[in-house]
């Protein structure tokens, strides 16, 4: 027999942004209802076991919400998240780090350690990096009458305050490349930081994405938090904590429940339908107050809204927007020893760092930067350069919590992801699958990568690879077209307030009242970082009359309101 329900919220995706809504929501005291696809909640946040002892991670890694207010606002300590943190001690970087380059080792220097500290606001008085990535991040975009300029942008203003010597007007026009030639001097060092800005989806060598590139990747490194990986369980250990939040609160999850319509009814969305084979038995789901899609923005509105309720001009847009940032090939290798560096490339130190903790290369110089930016990102084909030109990045065991290692075999070894910067498969010039035609070679050429600066790969000490193409990662996750994640749009019509399209940045829907984004793909900042989107999205909900949080809330400093709505300043 048919059966109905009945929420004030219906949520479509329990990936990392619909259960940070979730947990929001049901901290208001809302009943709440998550659907999701797949058997297990978590999106791309996850963390899989290949084989038995053996964990490695498809997608997140890194944990970008070293700033995120909803550690606090969620309590997430309390629901078993573990991991060292606090903002507002300013850590120096490792005077021993050292870049690894085609010659060798080069040193960090202490003019570069003072020149970043400076500009992440590590050196203010009082230190300012939370204020600054909180501004950048953790703030709703301001509404669209505001036109944006030097002194209402976030981070503008944030700078203007506590460090006024590194503001000027000019750093909205600046690549991450300049603003570093400022303030940095080692280029190994350079390089190593914009690529990393580069696959955290922050395209720092586009005119005017200085700054949000630069926090990019300082939200994600000391002392935002404490190591890139150390959280207890690393990223799917994050998200279990969320969801244990999210339904102690009293959030209700669904798996298997793929959603296949938000119904509308006379311009107002009021619940969705499930797919046949959904695994509940109501196939109908109604929402008192409001529908909030957390899955990918292409399919929420080419499949689910269905073009009756839609402009045929604003839907040919949604189809126009692009997903050509790039995606990430991950790679993970199971050893029967631990990973050595060659001598060339073992620090000097001892420590932490003369041990194998995987790193960058090759980070020779801003021409070879260059020359993998332009055959992924501008010509859209697969990397046709010697491997050992190849850039990439890699965490290893050792950046993992010891108390929750990657590898429970014994005598064994895993080390990963090596991640490397490829073209997002539906842009590929040689076509969708291009990569995974050949998926032998590029095993060996991810190999042959790393074999640069390791000496012990070989057939006696490999025991296997686990590698994840950008197409293979799109299946495993039918949220995340182009196996591709958006930190940050790339160019100045599409900044912040811009978002995936100007009418969608305060995550309303246009012409349907009650339907909100909520996914990496439809919301400022986009996947980079955790709980960014539930809390900016909390601002639009109490404006909307939606939500009515209690004193556990407060608003971003920056946040300007909506005329005609109520303010979310309710602190
Ligand atoms: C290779 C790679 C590396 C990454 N590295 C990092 C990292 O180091 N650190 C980091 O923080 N982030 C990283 N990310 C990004 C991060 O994984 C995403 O930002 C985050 O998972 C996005 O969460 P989300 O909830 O917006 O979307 P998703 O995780 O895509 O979740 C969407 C959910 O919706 C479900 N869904 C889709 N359609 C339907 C439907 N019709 N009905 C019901 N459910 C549906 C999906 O199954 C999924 O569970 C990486 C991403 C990739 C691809």
């Amino acid at each position: 027999m048919a059966k109905e329900e009945r929420y004030d919220i219906v949520i479509i995706g329990a990936g990392h942004n619909g259960t940070t809504t979730a947990a929001y929501l049901a901290k208001c005291g809302l009943s709440v209802c998550v659907l999701e696809e797949r058997p297990e909640c978590g999106g791309a946040q996850e963390t899989t076991e290949p084989l038995a002892g053996v964990r490695i991670q498809p997608h997140a890694i890194a944990n970008y919400g070293g700033s995120a207010p909803g550690w606090e606002q969620l309590e997430l300590w309390k629901y078993g998240f573990r991991m060292d943190w606090n903002p507002n001690v300013s850590v120096e970087l490792d005077p021993n780090q050292a870049f690894m380059t085609s010659d060798g080792l080069v040193p960090l220097t202490q003019q570069d350690i003072e020149g970043w500290c400076k500009i992440t606001g590590q050196l203010g008085e009082p230190p300012f990096m939370k204020e600054l990535m909180r501004a950048t991040f953790w703030c709703p975009p301001h509404p669209p009458e505001v036109e944006l300029n030097e002194d209402n942008i976030p981070f503008m203003q944030v700078y203007k305050q506590f460090q006024p010597s590194v503001w000027t007007r000019e750093l909205l026009e600046m690549t991450l490349f300049d603003l570093m030639d400022e303030y940095l001097v080692t280029e190994p060092f350079k390089v190593m930081q914009a690529y990393i800005a580069l696959s955290s989806g922050a395209h720092g060598h586009m005119e005017g994405v200085a700054i949000p590139a630069l926090c990019s990747v300082a939200t994600v490194m000391p002392p935002a938090v404490a190591k890139p990986v150390a959280a207890r369980g690393n990223m799917h250990g994050y998200f279990h904590a969320l969801f244990r939040c999210a339904t102690a609160h009293g959030a209700v999850f669904r798996s298997c429940c793929p959603v296949e319509e938000i119904i509308v009814d006379d311009g107002r969305a009021i619940g969705v339908r499930l797919r046949d084979d959904a695994t509940w038995g109501a196939k109908k789901i109604w929402a008192n107050k409001a529908v909030i899609s957390a899955c990918h923005i292409k399919p929420t509105f080419l499949d689910m809204i269905g073009p009756q309720n839609l402009d045929a001009g604003f839907l040919q847009r949604i189809r126009d927007l692009s997903l050509k940032g790039g995606s990430l090939y991950m790679s993970h290798f199971l050893s029967r020893e631990q990973l050595r560096y060659k001598p060339q490339y073992r620090m000097k130190e001892p420590g932490s760092y003369g041990a194998f903790h995987g790193g960058f290369f090759p980070m020779d110089s801003r021409e070879n930067y260059f020359e993998n930016v332009r055959i992924v990102l501008g010509e859209q084909k697969n990397l046709d350069i010697p491997p050992e030109r190849a850039m990439w990045g890699m965490v290893a065991s050792e950046l993992y919590d010891p108390t929750n290692p990657q590898c429970t075999r014994p005598g064994q070894y895993v080390n990963g992801p090596l991640w490397m910067m490829v073209p997002t498969p539906q842009y590929n010039v040689d076509g969708a699958d291009a990569m995974d035609r050949d998926k032998k070679h590029w095993e060996e050429y991810m190999r042959a990568a790393l074999a640069s600066v390791v000496e012990n790969l070989d057939d006696d000490n490999l025991i296997r690879m686990f590698c994840d193409s950008p197409y293979e990662q799109e299946f495993r996750n039918s949220g995340m077209l182009g196996g591709s994640w958006y930190g940050l749009r790339c160019d100045r019509d599409q900044w912040w307030n811009e978002r995936p399209l100007p009418e969608l940045a305060r995550y309303r829907v246009p012409e349907i009242e009650g339907l909100y984004l909520a996914h990496q793909s439809g919301a400022h900042p986009g996947g980079l970082c955790l709980m960014a989107v539930g809390y900016n999205l909390m601002h639009i909900l109490i404006e909307d009359g939606i939500a009515e949080p209690g004193d556990w809330w407060y608003e971003s400093p920056w946040y300007i309101p909506q005329e005609g709505k109520i303010s979310a300043k309710l602190s």
